[in-house]
Order: C-alpha cells, then sequence, then structure tokens
C-alpha cells in the first residue's frame, strides 16, 4: 500500500502518514456515491438546507482545531488560518439557503406551459490545490451538495488533512454517508481516474493552468462539464492620486499574504511615475516590518513556503532578476523565503510575466492610463486586479477595461463568499462563489406541459 507522508513545512517534519487510494476502491466511492446521490437529491430541499447549517456549526464547534491543523500543513499563518476557517463555515451557511432558493422559470409558450428546472448533475469530481485547501474546497462541496449532488474531493497531496477532517464532522453532523467522499492520492493517477470515470458528471479544478488544461483535453473525452479556475499574474494600478499608504500597507497581505501562494497575488505593481519615489519608500518600510515565522504565533504575518521543491522553484525567479530590497526570514529548518520587490525590472523579465506564486512583486513604472491599462492586460492570464485612485470616473473606467473577473478599487480583496469569484482568459472557466456558483453544479431541463390536452 502506497504512503503519502505529509509535511510541515514550518519544521520539514512529518506530522502524519496516509494511505494512498487504490483505483479499485476509488471505483467503489463513485457506485456508492452515485446511489447516496439519487436519495440526497430525492430529499425535501429543507432536509438539503438544514445538514448545510449542521456542517457550518460543526465546523465553528472545531474552528481552532481546525485553524491549528490548516496553519501547520500549509504554513499560514494562524491568524489567517482562523479567518479561513470562519470562512469555510460561512460558506456552507450562504448555500444553506440555496436549495429552497433553486429557482426555474416558467415561460409563455402556445399550447401550454413551459417551466425549467435545475437539476443536480450526479457525481461531482473536485480537485483542488495546496494554498487554501479547506477553503478552496468548501466553495466547491457546498453549492455541489446543495444543488443536490454527491462529491468526491481529492485535494492536494500536500494538504489532505483538513479536508479529511471535514469530511468527518459532516458525517458526525448528520450528514447521509457517501455524499462526501475525501480520497487522497496523486492527481496523474486518482485525479485523471475521476477526470475520466463515466460516472463522474462535472469536474471542478482549482490549480495550475497546465494541469487545467490537460483535464479540459481529457474532460472533452466525455463532453464532461468542466469548471476551472486557474493561475494568475495579477496587476495593481496605483495611480499618483491614490491613497499611496494604503496602496503600499495592503501589499503585505495582497502579495505576501499566505507566501505569496495565492493564485489573486497582485505580483504586477504598475505605479505611476510622479508616485514612484514615495511609493518605494512607503514599501521598504512595509517589507522590513513584515513578521515572518511560525506560522502557530499570533503576530506572524508571514508563513514558510509549502515544499523545499517550491522553494527552489521560487528562487529561480529571483536569481537573475533585479532584487531591489527584501524583508527577513528565519534560518534553520522550514522552506523560509524574504519577501523581495523586484524593480526596475522590463515587462518581459520572466519574473514579470510568469505566476511565481512565491513572495516576490515586480514593481513597473507608467505615464498614461492607456498605457496602464494595455500593460496590465499583455498577459495570458486574467484573474484578479486592484486600481488605486483618488478620481472616481477613472476607477470605474479602468476597471471596466482591465480583462479580469475579479477588480477591487482602492482595496485588494477580491474574494467575498456572496460575489462571483473567477478568471478571463487562462486563469479559468466558470465561476465559483456567489449565487453563480450553482449554475456550476446544476444542468437546466425544460419542460412542456401541454394544456390543451383533455
Ligand atoms: P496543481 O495543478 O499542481 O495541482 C492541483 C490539484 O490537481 C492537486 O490536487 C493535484 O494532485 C491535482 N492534479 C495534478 N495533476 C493532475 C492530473 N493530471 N489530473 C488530475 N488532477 C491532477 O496546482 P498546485 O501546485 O496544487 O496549486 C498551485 C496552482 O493553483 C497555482 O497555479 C495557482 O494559481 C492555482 N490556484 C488557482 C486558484 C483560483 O481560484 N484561480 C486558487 C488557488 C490556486
Amino acid at each position: 500500500m502506497a504512503v503519502i507522508d505529509v509535511i510541515e513545512p514550518a519544521t520539514e517534519q512529518v506530522i502524519e502518514s496516509l494511505e494512498q487510494i487504490t483505483p479499485a476502491a476509488l471505483e467503489d466511492v463513485i457506485a456508492r456515491a452515485s446511489v447516496a446521490q439519487r436519495q440526497w437529491a430525492a430529499q425535501p430541499p429543507q432536509f438539503r438546507a438544514e445538514a448545510l447549517l449542521a456542517i457550518a456549526a460543526a465546523v465553528d464547534n472545531n474552528r481552532e482545531a481546525l485553524a491549528q491543523l490548516e496553519a501547520r500543513n500549509v504554513g499560514m499563518p494562524i491568524s489567517d488560518a482562523r479567518g479561513a476557517i470562519a470562512g469555510v463555515a460561512a460558506t456552507f451557511r450562504y448555500y444553506a439557503a440555496a436549495p429552497e432558493r433553486l429557482l426555474g422559470h416558467t415561460i409563455p409558450v402556445a399550447g401550454g406551459v413551459d417551466m425549467t428546472f435545475r437539476e443536480p448533475i450526479g457525481v461531482v469530481g473536485l480537485i483542488t490545490p495546496w494554498n487554501y485547501p479547506l477553503t478552496i474546497a468548501a466553495w466547491k462541496v457546498a453549492p455541489a451538495l446543495a444543488a443536490g449532488n454527491a462529491v468526491v474531493l481529492k485535494p492536494a497531496e500536500l494538504t489532505p488533512l483538513t479536508s479529511l477532517r471535514l469530511a468527518q464532522l459532516a458525517v458526525e453532523a448528520g450528514l447521509p454517508s457517501d455524499l462526501f467522499n475525501v480520497v487522497v492520492g496523486p492527481g496523474r493517477t486518482i485525479g485523471s481516474q475521476l477526470v475520466e470515470h463515466p460516472g463522474v458528471g462535472k469536474i471542478a479544478f482549482t490549480g495550475s493552468t497546465d494541469v487545467g488544461k490537460d483535464i479540459a483535453r481529457r474532460a472533452a473525452e466525455g463532453i464532461k462539464r468542466v469548471t476551472l479556475e486557474l493561475g494568475g499574474k495579477s496587476a495593481a494600478l496605483v495611480f499618483a492620486d491614490a491613497d499611496l499608504d494604503a496602496a503600499a500597507e495592503g501589499l503585505t497581505g495582497a502579495v505576501f499574504g499566505n507566501s505569496g501562494q495565492d493564485c489573486c497575488a497582485r505580483s504586477r505593481v504598475f505605479v505611476e511615475r510622479s508616485a514612484l519615489q514615495p511609493f518605494l519608500e512607503k514599501l521598504e518600510k512595509v517589507v522590513a516590518n513584515i513578521v515572518v515565522g511560525d506560522p502557530l504565533s499570533d503576530n506572524t504575518q508571514m508563513g514558510p513556503l509549502i515544499s523545499a521543491g517550491h522553494a527552489a522553484t521560487v528562487q529561480s525567479y529571483v536569481d537573475d532578476a533585479p532584487v531591489l530590497f527584501r524583508g527577513s526570514a528565519p534560518t534553520g529548518p522550514g522552506f523560509w523565503f524574504a519577501p523581495t520587490v523586484l524593480h526596475p525590472i522590463d515587462d518581459d523579465h520572466r519574473s514579470a510575466r510568469e505566476e511565481i506564486f512565491g513572495p516576490v512583486v515586480s514593481v513597473l513604472t507608467f505615464d498614461s492610463e492607456d498605457e496602464a491599462v494595455a500593460r496590465a492586460n499583455d498577459t495570458i492570464y486574467g484573474l484578479a486586479g486592484s486600481i488605486w485612485t483618488s478620481n472616481a470616473a477613472r476607477s470605474l473606467r479602468v476597471a471596466r477595461g482591465v480583462d479580469a473577473g475579479a477588480l477591487a478599487v482602492n482595496s485588494y480583496t477580491s474574494v467575498r463568499i456572496a460575489t462571483p469569484f473567477g478568471g478571463f482568459k487562462q486563469s479559468g472557466m466558470g465561476r465559483e462563489l456567489g449565487p453563480d456558483a450553482l449554475d456550476a453544479y446544476t444542468e437546466v431541463k425544460n419542460v412542456f406541459f401541454n394544456t390543451t390536452a383533455t
């Protein structure tokens, strides 16, 4: 039996060793999920709503233990992990309202009545990354269950622990068994089996753009539904009339948060030329003050990177790049990396063009609004972005001009449970969160009812 050692990135020690699921066992999970799904979809909507509320309550009651586990497994600061777990409970609460609001239409037609229904897809496969494991799992599990589906969740091999715990808590809270399944195993085998399995009607994937493309290609074979939340190289556009303190201070979270392992990281900051020097001076102070260290300490603002391999990849983006200044990081065990600012840097330098997924930001300079928008859009990605200005008309004009799915004006917040989230271009396909997520877990059925028959 193959085993996966789950490592704590701050100490490099094994937290837990888990058995990988076998292909035969996964077949069995999918078959049982299919039976459970039919019973679940037949339950009254209130039953599904109450089950989701019970999961939310179970998360709340286990908030600190889940936060500690997430912080240890990801290396995420405990204060961020507490916020993340509160967000998981809130996601289940938000979608608990959905079963009773899965409304259809009645459409005027000749000869009868026409109505639409939003039917569940069946068994859906959920494949998640290691950077915000339980947050991203909840974004998929909650709307999928609310809409009457069963789920098979395959978390990243590096960070399966909180997803496994959530599934246990859900069953203890009263969710019928076999509806919420977590399978541990490598993407290339177990993930692929989910993608290709004819009993899985849909794949909701969050991860890298390369794996997303591969999944989309293979899902096409069975015309399987897919939603993809992929990589990013998001821009912040800082105009000279902006609140420069807020724009600089906010980068503590917006590009160094979770050690930059954030698909929405504002890793390209375009600053209007006349504001460049004051902005850099402010940013240097911000970076010098970022507390990098033990994820379990309340004061920590940034933990380690997820693995030694990832730290080497991030380092490769800094080796040949113009480093203007850096913050600090611990030495000794742990995959530490100091917050790093690159400047002056060309738009075409690979560090300014590719997703680094580490605490590294490129600061670039612009002279006009049109130029800033064009350069922000000169990327294969289109996930998030921020516009910093005190000119309201310009903020809306620029927001409409930037090709990205999640934009914020005078803010770096891209994600709210009640609002849609997803990417333009190669950052993805489909939307999670908000009311839109339910579209991704339902099929529209149209029924014509003949009223002329006697
Ligand atoms: P990854 O693509 O390597 O892995 C993601 C998941 O896919 C893991 O569970 C992995 O086991 C699985 N997988 C890998 N190969 C597979 C295959 N061939 N078939 C099926 N499943 C497979 O990504 P990662 O390194 O875990 O995460 C980092 C990436 O995720 C970054 O690119 C980041 O931008 C992206 N991300 C995007 C969002 C978003 O919402 N857009 C959010 C978080 C992370």
